[in-house]
Parts: structure tokens; C-alpha cells; sequence
């Protein structure tokens, strides 16, 4: 039996509630004793998982289950947090926002239906990148995924909370067109031009007639979502995996700037650019280099540069097309790039069907199951995410990341730096907190740490793309223009759409009306 119960629900009323789930699913796809809960919990969380734990969780597997599911909950008053594939680690796993909350685990929904002609599938919640990828080549498609680094998440949890991948398709929330949404009410709707019986062109056009509403449905608790359409991208004649660096610390600075210019001029694809140190986490480990507590010293790092022969940052990215283009761009790009002094690049083509080196994989649309930057340190590697959006502009980027560096010293971390240009003129800054979750010290300093970086990027006026379940409510208020006038205009839609407040209470800091109080730092 759970140890939590959700917020003023007594025990009795909590098993009836759970009596009806059981009648709708099947009793043997609600849970709620601890071992079966173990999993819910967020294996990254720093400090003690139970404070984000669910009171049960409930599996359904058809829509008409999830809406038959939300009625029960707003009837009784039950917070539902949603999940889909459960495996947003770094910013909370599977765990929800409010303890007690029971959670509606879409693992289930798994159907995938692919339109070849217009590119594109539409998926249920369960269908992970793996599923998407090896239902394309079973049907021997002719189209790619996209998936972010590790594979075995899911589209549609991955693309309402903005993740991002790696392919010309990066910007996942691009790339998806058309939901299907269950609201608070157990009411059903699809949005765009879904919201015609059988519109050919719901998955093509996300707009539909009047306001646009998709968004809403990201990084939100307004509705659960059970169908989503997605842009797939049709598998190039031939493409290139280049990887450039660049020699100096202060190279970043044109590196950035030239990037921005060739994505405005769509030369280039989305890229990546991480500094040394992120480079270094597939390729050799902490251990090897400094022994004892705190960041590495910078003198060792300068040091490695040189075993490694690496630059002080390098930039990612796959070039799709027939030869000529491929040729073309490259050229173009490769002369932008060489404009910064001891640029050096490599670029691995390939031709449609050729086998992939493991390290080019993502860059060619087939998921991996890879975790970074995880083993550089010793202990039980976990991460943690306060990731900024910049502009991309190369003087901010530097002098912003300098000093982070210097913060992250301070507190004993060393600094790896991402980023990923998935649209032209922004910068997303992730930057992982990596710690062992072993070491309860450790975990105390991620806390503190995470939260000065949320305030380290406000004093720039920057706001995170994504939130851990321990940052959300901080983040959230970093938004405040107009004395947070959007977060009340999210509070007056979450009061109207769901007036009990039992979608995902918390999530990324708007709490119903009842719970306000609730809210963890950054109050406003
Ligand atoms: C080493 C490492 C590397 C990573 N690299 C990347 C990367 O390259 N790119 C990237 O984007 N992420 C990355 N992540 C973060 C994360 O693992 C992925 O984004 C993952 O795909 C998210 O898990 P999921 O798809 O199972 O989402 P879920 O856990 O299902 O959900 C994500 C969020 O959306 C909400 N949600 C889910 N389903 C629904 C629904 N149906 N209706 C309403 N709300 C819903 C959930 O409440 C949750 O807040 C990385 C993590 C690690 C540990």
C-alpha cells in the first residue's frame, strides 16, 4: 500500500476511487503498493525522492480508458500527473510535481499509423523513438526519426516538453503537427484541422481556422494528450557528419556568430557546439586526470587539450541532401568556418544504406541508448538540467558561460557546455549538473547550485527551456513581465479548463487555485 495519499483524500476514498480505475483498466493495471511504485520515482532526483511520489499509478491503454479514467479523478478530487514514456531524467523522470498526485502511465497507447506520401506518423503516447524507428524499418520506409540522445523515451513526452534532437528535424516542437487532447472533464478534442471530422490535413497544417491552440498543450497541465502527428523526414540520397573545432577559449565568439549567420542564410542544419570539456565525457573520465574534491582545475584541463589535441570547442552537425548539395554546403560552410583561425574540421559521408559509425548514429536519424556525461564522475553517475535560452549572439554567449564557469567552480562542478542551435537564433544552454547520487553532499550542493544558476541567468534576463521538478516554481517566476501577467493568464485558463486542479498540479509552476500556496520558492 502507498505510503501518500493524495492532498485531503482519506484512505477510504482513495481506494474507492482506485476500485472505479481498476473497473475501467483492468485491476491489473493500477498500482499502489511501494514496489510497484519504485520506478515512478525520479532515480536522478538530488536529495529524497519521496518528496515527489505518487500515491498509485493507473495504466490505460485506449483513449475512451484515459477519459473514462479523468472523470473518476475529477469526481474524487484525485491530482493526475501524465506521463508517457516516464523517462524524463534530468528533469524529474516519471515522479510528480505534487507528492500523492496518482499517475496516468500512457506506456501502453503504442499504435503508430505512417502516411509515406506527406512524411509523416501519428503516434500514441507509449510509442517511444526505438518503437517509431523500428516500425519504419519493418515497413521498409523510407523515413527517418529523430531522436534525442537516449532513445527510449518517448515522441510525444519528448515533444511537449520541447526536447530536441540532432537531424535537420532538431526542434521537436517544429516538428509535430496535430493533437488529440482529453481535458480535465474527461472530454475530448483535437486541435487544428483535426478539429474537422476526418480533415485529410491534420497532421499537415497545424493552424486550423481562428486561434491557434498547440501550444497550449505543451509544457502544460490543461490537458492530456493521446494522439500526435509528426514530421518525419524522408532518408537523404547521401549526407555528411561533420565535426569542426576551434582552438581558443575566445573562439567561441566568432564560432557563434558565424553558426547564426549560415542557419539565417539556411546553409546549415541545426548544430550542436559544446566546449572541451563535454567532448571529454565519452572519452576518458574525471578520475584519470584529478583525484580529490571539487571542479578540475583549469591548468589540467588546458593540459588535456593538449594530450587529446582537442580545441576549446567544437561544433556538430549532419549536412542532408543528393552529393552536389551536400558538396555545395560544405564547401560554403567550411570556408565560413576557416574565417576563425586554426579551425579544423572532419566530415563523414555516407550514402543511403551505408552503415553508420556508432558515434555518427544520431546524426543519421536511428536511436542509441547513450548517457553522456554520466561516467565521468565515480559513484552512481545522475544529472540535473538548468538549461537557459540565449541569444546567439557570440559576445553574450562568452561572457555569460565565463561566468557560469567561475559559479560552477565555486560550488565544485565542473562545467559542461551545450548547445544546441535548433533554431537559427538561439542559443538552448544546457548545461548538466552531473553528481554522484550517492553522496548526499553532493546532492545538497546540486540543489543550492541548480537554483543559483536559475538566478544567475536572470540577472542576464534569461528563463529556462525546461524545468526540473525541484526548479519548476523558480523558474516559472523568473517570468515577470507585467508583475507576471502570463503566469496569471495560465493560472485564469487552468481555473477555467480544470477548476478542481486535478491535471499535473505544479507543473512548470502554475498550480490550481486551491493549491497556490503550494508554490516553492520563487512565489511571486
Ligand atoms: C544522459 C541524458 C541525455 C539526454 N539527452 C536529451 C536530448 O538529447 N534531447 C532531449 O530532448 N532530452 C534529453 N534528455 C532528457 C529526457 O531523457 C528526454 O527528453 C526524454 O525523451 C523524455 O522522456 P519521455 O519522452 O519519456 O517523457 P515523459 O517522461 O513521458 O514526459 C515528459 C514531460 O511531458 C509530460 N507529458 C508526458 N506525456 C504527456 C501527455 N500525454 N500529456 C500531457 N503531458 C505529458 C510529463 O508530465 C513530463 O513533464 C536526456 C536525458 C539524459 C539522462
Amino acid at each position: 500500500m502507498s505510503t501518500v495519499l493524495p492532498p485531503g483524500v482519506s484512505r477510504a476514498a482513495f481506494n474507492k476511487a482506485c476500485e472505479e480505475f481498476r473497473a475501467i483498466v483492468g485491476r491489473e493495471w493500477v498500482f499502489t503498493d511501494e514496489t510497484a511504485l519504485a520506478p515512478y520515482r525520479d532515480p536522478y532526483y538530488p536529495g529524497d525522492p519521496m518528496e515527489h511520489t505518487p500515491s498509485g499509478t493507473v495504466a490505460p491503454i485506449n483513449v475512451e480508458q484515459v477519459q473514462g479514467v479523468l472523470k473518476v479523478a475529477n469526481r474524487h478530487g484525485i491530482p493526475v500527473w501524465a506521463v508517457s514514456g516516464g523517462k524524463n531524467f534530468a528533469y524529474g523522470g516519471a515522479a510528480p510535481a505534487m507528492s500523492g498526485s496518482l499517475v496516468l502511465d500512457l506506456n501502453r497507447m503504442k499504435k503508430i499509423e505512417v502516411n509515406e506520401e506527406m512524411a509523416y506518423a501519428i503516434v500514441e503516447p507509449g510509442v517511444t523513438y526505438f518503437d517509431l524507428f523500428n516500425h519504419l524499418q519493418e515497413r521498409k520506409s523510407r523515413l527517418w526519426v529523430d531522436p534525442p540522445q537516449p532513445g527510449w523515451g518517448s515522441v510525444i513526452g519528448n515533444t511537449l516538453d520541447r526536447g530536441l534532437g540532432y537531424t535537420a528535424y532538431a526542434d521537436h516542437s517544429s516538428s509535430y503537427c496535430g493533437l488529440e487532447v482529453v481535458l480535465a472533464d474527461g472530454s475530448l478534442m483535437r486541435t487544428g484541422m483535426g478539429a474537422q471530422e476526418d480533415n485529410p490535413t491534420w497532421a499537415l497544417y497545424r493552424y486550423g481556422f481562428g486561434p491557434g491552440v498547440d501550444g497550449l498543450f505543451q509544457q502544460s497541465n490543461l490537458g492530456v494528450v493521446t494522439r500526435m502527428g509528426v514530421w518525419l523526414m524522408p532518408a537523404p540520397e547521401t549526407f555528411a557528419v561533420v565535426q569542426g573545432w576551434v582552438p581558443n577559449e575566445a573562439d567561441v565568439i566568432p564560432l557563434i556568430d558565424t553558426v547564426r549567420e549560415l542557419r539565417i542564410a539556411d546553409v546549415m542544419p541545426p548544430s550542436t557546439i559544446t566546449n572541451f570539456l563535454r567532448g571529454m565525457t565519452s572519452a576518458t573520465t574525471k578520475a584519470q586526470w584529478h583525484k580529490g574534491e571539487g571542479a578540475i582545475p583549469a591548468e589540467t584541463v588546458e593540459r588535456m587539450k593538449v594530450e587529446f589535441k582537442r580545441g576549446s570547442w567544437g561544433v556538430r552537425f549532419g549536412l542532408y541532401g543528393n552529393e552536389d548539395v551536400v558538396a555545395a554546403k560544405l564547401k560554403v560552410i567550411n570556408a565560413e568556418l576557416s574565417k576563425i583561425q586554426g579551425y579544423t574540421s572532419k566530415a563523414t559521408r555516407y550514402k543511403r544504406g551505408d552503415k553508420v559509425a556508432g558515434g555518427d548514429l544520431l546524426w543519421a536519424g536511428t536511436p542509441v541508448l547513450s548517457f553522456g556525461s554520466l561516467s565521468w564522475i565515480e559513484g552512481v553517475g545522475a544529472h540535473v538540467d538548468q538549461s537557459p535560452i540565449l541569444p546567439m549572439s557570440g559576445q553574450f554567449v562568452h561572457d555569460f558561460l565565463r561566468e557560469k564557469t567561475e559559479l560552477l567552480r565555486q560550488h565544485g562542478f565542473d562545467h559542461f557546455v551545450s548547445i544546441f542551435n535548433t533554431s537559427p537564433r538561439i542559443a538552448v544552454n544546457t548545461a548538466s549538473l552531473v553528481f554522484d547520487k550517492s553522496n548526499p553532499e553532493q546532492q545538497r550542493r546540486v540543489l543550492t547550485t541548480g537554483h543559483e544558476l536559475i538566478r544567475h541567468a536572470a540577472k542576464y534576463h534569461l528563463g529556462m527551456y525546461r524545468g526540473h521538478l525541484v526548479d519548476m516554481d523558480l523558474a516559472a517566476g523568473q517570468f515577470n513581465f507585467g508583475n507576471h501577467a502570463m503566469q496569471r493568464f495560465y493560472e485564469r485558463l487552468k481555473d477555467t479548463l480544470d477548476p478542481k486542479g486535478i491535471l499535473s498540479p505544479g507543473k512548470q509552476g502554475v498550480w490550481p487555485k486551491s493549491l497556490r500556496t503550494a508554490r516553492k520558492g520563487g512565489a511571486r
